[in-house]
């Protein structure tokens, strides 16, 4: 993590990191490194448990659309987003559904995460490994791993969304679900292709934000 923080958080001052791939990566690190990551990325979804699988890798000819304008508050005060990106059909779908909730509410919501390259979701994994003592099992209860987030499968795209006010939901999942925008999600989201990944009681972490793309 150290060789690759550098270069992950230069790539996150530019806001491309979402974009990074795993030849970007392996270049900061040593060949025993780079194949202790490739038997890492090997780890099958079903042997570590939770609700996980394999998802399509991203075509390489996906077009994304580039958020940068995104604001939120903190503290009373308007803060610039990270910028975020979406394939072109998840932000044409997402566009079409903002334009929908908006006069049903007078809200919107923005997206907190969009798509992020599995070698991206590789080293957020290894970056949360600390917080989870270590444990592959205990982390992908909250971080999917390299190759089954929906956040890098385009196929699946996710999105976790959050308000203009802040609310994401992240420390208190109830905040979140007690948002009127989350009721709307849930009755016409589905119009728009878009379905909510990890409910309540399921085996993953109730996650009332993160809701995937499918067209
Ligand atoms: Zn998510």
């Amino acid at each position: 993590m150290q060789k690759l923080n550098p270069f992950v958080d230069e790539r996150k001052k530019s806001g491309t990191a979402p974009l990074i791939t795993f030849e970007e990566l392996y270049a900061h690190l040593t060949p025993d490194q780079v194949s202790f990551l490739k038997e890492f990325r090997e780890i099958d979804p079903a042997v570590v448990g939770g609700a996980s699988r394999r998802l399509p890798a991203p075509a390489p000819d996906t077009r994304f659309v580039r958020l940068d304008r995104q604001a939120v508050l903190r503290d009373g005060k308007s803060i610039r987003m990270d910028t975020q990106f979406l394939p072109a059909a998840a932000h044409a779908a997402y566009t079409r559904m903002m334009a929908a909730m908006e006069p049903d509410l007078g809200k919107r919501l923005l997206v907190e995460s969009g798509y992020r390259s599995p070698a991206y979701q590789l080293y957020l994994f290894l970056f949360y490994m600390p917080k989870h003592s270590y444990s592959v099992r205990e982390t992908n209860r909250h971080v999917a791993l390299p190759g089954c987030s929906e956040h890098g499968s385009p196929a699946f795209q996710a999105i976790d969304f959050i308000t203009p006010a802040g609310i994401n939901g992240e420390d208190q999942p109830e905040e979140f679900e007690e948002l009127q925008e989350y009721g709307w999600l849930h009755a016409r989201a589905g119009e728009f292709g878009f379905s909510l990944s990890y409910p309540r009681g399921g085996e993953s972490a109730f996650e009332p934000w993160h809701w995937h793309y499918e067209e």
